[in-house]
């Protein structure tokens, strides 16, 4: 294992923050991991720990045929925000900026540059475009340091094949998000992590970081129909359950899951098991369903994070302290509750829960704020 250092752009005299790479395996296919980009969604640190014990062990016994890079904190500067005693690891606080919305798109500057040089030869063409996207993400530059860290991160996993981005939701059952047309990849790292959903979209609103590492082959393709284009980047946004979920027995069942779709995308040497029965059939991200609370009030779930729920289903009553009056709060969908809200009391707005359903058709931004 070799071990990367990557100092992040500074904010003040006396301050710097840095990010760790730890790289495993030498060359072949390469596989970029990280964890808690959201500072505050610890669990995937604990799945980086458990993937470092199981890769060094790996690369011992010289069975990494790829090239796996970790990142076990993504998110240096969010680890220190602490604001009245609470972690505030998913909003820049200086600007009020999501640490997982505003990546850099590539697309533009490698479509300048790859337009007249591509060909009849997808895996020419991968070669071609992938230089472009490593030359693209090099010249980044960032006015401050949350900018600076997201083109960092970018930089570190533009040229991957596989890039896991480690969540969690606030109380929820396993669930990831791809680009549609990976739907079959993203079917067997669900089945493999036990997903509960897998939510699906071309383009999700504000480019999350799994979208600026994915994307970009998407948009080529889809800007260059005449010359073939591989979508040669998988990657997901992983939500590894709920923010509580640090238990060694769940973090080593996850890294389990990770290593073995390595295994199945050629990084890591050895016959693929035989895939587990998916627990979910992947849905659109437009019909996830967000329940809103209307106006203010204490919550009171009636339904726990891996429900099946028909339509017309009370998921949560809101008890308003001045009326009395309790309102039942009634999912439009059918489909499974896969994420709740972990206070009990709504601001008027506020999302309390989501539901992987099949029938709504969101427009415009479709992740949460
Ligand atoms: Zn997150």
């Amino acid at each position: 294992m070799q071990t990367q250092t990557i100092n992040v752009q500074t904010g003040a005299p006396g301050v710097q923050h840095q990010l760790q790479v730890l790289c495993f395996g030498t060359a072949g296919p390469k596989a970029t991991i990280q964890a808690a980009l959201h500072a505050d969604e610890v669990p995937g640190m604990l799945v980086a720990h458990c993937l470092r014990e199981r890769l060094l062990k790996l690369e011992a016994a010289g069975a990494l045929l790829g090239q796996v890079q970790l990142v076990p904190y993504a998110n240096p500067m969010g680890l220190t925000q602490h604001l009245l005693g609470q972690h505030q690891g998913r909003f820049d606080l200086r600007d009020g900026i999501n640490f997982n919305r505003n990546h850099p798109d590539l697309a533009p500057a490698v479509a300048a540059v790859v337009k007249d040089r591509l060909g009849d030869d997808p895996s020419a063409n991968l070669v071609i475009i992938r230089a472009a996207l490593r030359e693209a993400a090099a010249r980044l530059d960032a006015t401050h340091p949350a900018q600076d860290l997201k083109n960092k991160l970018l930089q570190i996993a533009v040229d991957s094949d596989v890039v896991l981005d480690l969540h969690c939701d606030s109380q929820a059952v396993m669930h990831l998000y791809a680009l549609t047309p990976h739907e079959a990849l993203a079917r067997e790292l669900g089945a493999l992590l036990g997903a509960h959903a897998i939510l699906l979209a071309t383009e999700s609103g504000d480019s999350p970081f799994d979208e600026a590492c994915s994307r970009p082959w998407y948009t080529l393709q889809q800007q260059f129909p005449q010359h073939p284009v591989p979508l040669a980047c998988f990657s997901a946004t992983v939500e590894l359950r709920g923010e509580a979920d640090t238990a060694h027995e769940l973090a080593q069942h996850d890294a389990v899951a990770i290593i073995e779709f390595l295994r199945r995308r050629g990084i890591v040497a050895g016959t693929p098991q035989a895939l587990p029965a998916a627990l979910c059939e992947p849905t659109p991200l437009a019909g996830s369903e967000p329940i809103t609370a209307p106006r203010a009030g204490v919550v009171v779930f009636r339904q726990e994070p891996g429900a099946r729920l028909e339509a017309g289903t009370v998921v949560a009553d809101l008890v308003d302290a001045d009326s009395g009056a309790v309102q039942p709060l009634v999912s439009q969908s059918a489909g499974v509750l896969y994420a709740r809200s972990a206070t009990r009391w709504a601001t008027p707005g506020k999302r309390l829960a989501k539901i992987a359903g099949n029938t709504l058709a969101r427009t415009g931004k479709l992740l949460s704020p």
